[in-house]
């Protein structure tokens, strides 16, 4: 007999708030349920009287949280008989929907942009088998590809405009507010599609409502899947920031950008897929959006693997790179619980890392005076 049942996957888990029956095949791998760390460090640096925790979802199965939608995603496309899905990706819904594909026995096709994309991230696509498609232009160019191939082939697609995709990541919102007893009073995250942004703002709404009708006007498309009558009615809302690359900012600018460009390639986006969905999101939470540039971005990467242990890839330190700024000005005030969506793995990325590190490396013969020596000269008093 187990101690406690076995985590099998935030669709078990939260079987009754999402569209499933009790003989769908579930296609899991155990994601969900990553840590909400709480920052010891960089607060105290930043002399804030702030609560500023982290939800760690590169500890995903394949090191992203695309891997909260994507169990949503192929468990529907099996049920519904479908042998093949397709997506167009900066990299990490290509790795998602490669393992997840594999995971199912069906076939993957990722679309992804020549040469803009994370080492890590391609690895994973060729690994799980995916056929992967490199297009001579970028994740836009991509994604219109991937709809208009759609309707022509027995493909179906699993970039964030299926909807169950979004019903997969509201979950994080739901341990989030499950871990803290309510929702945090800011929420931030990076924004390239904007389907994540928006799949947070409909779960905080489940959380807070249990009128059974649509809870946000951002999920008028969920087939009424975000009805939760469960009753667990949480006071609160969160007001939801998302971060852009200052360079891919078409929710700074009012219109989409056409040629993006920013080191954080994971939201190098310049048609998000759910621009009227974000503005909605950013109106009824009361949140807004901002930019970082690259710098700021790569320094917050930086500073939370050097103070923190925690090690994201550069798009997922733009939440806590804006959100920093926003503390530093005082739009977020001092007395604030803040989380910050670090939504993918620092590894997936090793290029930029190692590019940046600054960390003391030396090479010193095998003997134990170079090695003494070596520390001695590089001790920190
Ligand atoms: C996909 C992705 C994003 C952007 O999420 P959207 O839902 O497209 O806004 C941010 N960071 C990482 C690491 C991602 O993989």
């Amino acid at each position: 007999m187990p101690f406690r049942p076995r985590y099998t996957g935030l669709i078990e888990r939260y079987r009754d708030r999402l569209p499933v029956n009790d003989d769908t095949r579930l296609i899991s791998l155990g994601e969900g349920n990553t840590p909400l760390l709480k920052l010891n460090n960089i607060p105290k640096i930043i002399g804030k009287d702030v609560d500023i925790y982290v939800k760690y979802e590169g500890l995903n199965p394949t090191g992203s949280f695309k891997d909260r939608g994507m169990t949503m995603a192929v468990t529907k496309a099996v049920e519904e008989g479908s042998k093949a899905i397709i997506c167009a990706s900066t990299g990490n819904t290509s790795a998602a929907a490669a393992a997840y594909a594999a995971r199912a026995g069906i076939t993957a096709f990722v679309l992804i942009p020549d040469g803009k994309i994370a080492l890590g991230k391609l690895a994973q696509a060729m690994m799980h088998g995916a056929t992967v498609i490199q297009i001579k232009g970028n994740f836009d160019e991509g994604m219109q590809l991937v709809k208009d191939v759609a309707k022509e082939a027995p493909v179906t697609i699993v970039n964030s405009i299926n909807p169950y995709r979004l019903q997969g990541q509201k979950t994080a919102a739901f341990e989030i507010v499950e871990e803290l007893g309510r929702a945090p009073d800011y929420h931030c995250l990076p924004v390239g599609n904007a389907g994540n942004i928006t799949a947070h703002w409909i779960g905080y709404c489940e959380y807070s409502s249990n009128s059974g009708e649509h809870v946000t006007a951002a999920c008028a498309h969920c087939d009424g899947h975000c009805k939760y009558a469960g009753g667990a009615i949480v006071g609160n809302r969160p007001k939801m920031v998302g971060y852009q690359a200052a360079g891919s900012a078409p929710f700074m600018r009012g219109e989409m950008v056409d040629d993006p460009d920013t080191v954080a390639t994971a939201i190098r986006i310049g048609h998000p897929q759910s621009w009227e969905k974000a503005w909605l999101v950013k109106e009824e939470s009361g949140g807004w959006f901002d930019e970082c540039d690259d710098d700021t971005i790569l320094a917050a990467q930086k500073l939370l693997a050097e103070q923190e242990g925690i090690f994201c890839e550069p798009a997922s330190a733009t939440s806590l790179a804006g959100a920093l700024n926003d503390i530093a000005s005082g739009k977020i005030p001092e007395g604030s619980t803040i989380v910050c969506t670090l939504t993918g793995h620092g590894l997936k990325d090793p290029d930029i890392a190692i590019q940046q590190s600054t960390a003391p490396m030396v090479t010193v013969d095998a003997t134990l005076d170079a090695v003494r020596d070596a520390i001695v000269s590089n001790m920190v008093s």
